[in-house]
């Protein structure tokens, strides 16, 4: 399978046409002027239009953390988002986790939502944890939900 060359966004719900129109942010919390360990809310957006709002971050107690879409994409970003993982960086890691599968997994972010229905239609026996599928169940997925 290609890599995946679109994803759609956390915000808006609409296609991000490619890694250089994205984004990946995240919240930092803040608690008496310093920041906490553990950040939380990372996903997927527009560069521009989509990124969390001041509003959005007072709201939360939080500064943002970002970086490019494009930055993530190759074995450095990889890396990087491991090293949240390994650095305990997150308040929820598989939230990272999600994020490195959309990225880095080819046609995840296209078979993603339909994993549930996936398995109750029966396309899908999942025999790993059921958001950690292979690439020939993603491909199958992806076939069976575009004939429909
Ligand atoms: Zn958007």
């Amino acid at each position: 399978m290609n890599n995946t060359s679109y994803w759609i966004c956390d915000k808006c719900g609409k296609k991000i046409e490619s890694a250089k129109d994205g984004w990946v942010e995240w919240l930092i919390p803040i608690k008496n002027n310093v920041p906490e360990t553990h950040n939380k809310g990372i996903r997927i957006v527009h560069a521009t239009n989509c990124i969390y709002t001041d509003r959005e971050c007072d709201t939360e107690d939080a500064i943002p953390g970002d970086d490019s879409l494009e930055n993530f994409c190759g074995p450095d970003g990889l890396m990087d988002l491991l090293q949240f993982i390994s650095d305990d960086m997150f308040e929820n890691k598989e939230e990272v986790l999600e994020i490195i599968k959309r990225i880095h997994i080819p046609g995840y972010e296209y078979a993603k939502n339909y994993i549930g229905e996936a398995i109750s239609e029966g396309i899908y026996e999942p025999n790993t944890k059921e958001s950690y599928c292979s690439q020939a169940d993603i491909e199958k997925i992806i076939k069976f939900f575009n004939k429909h």
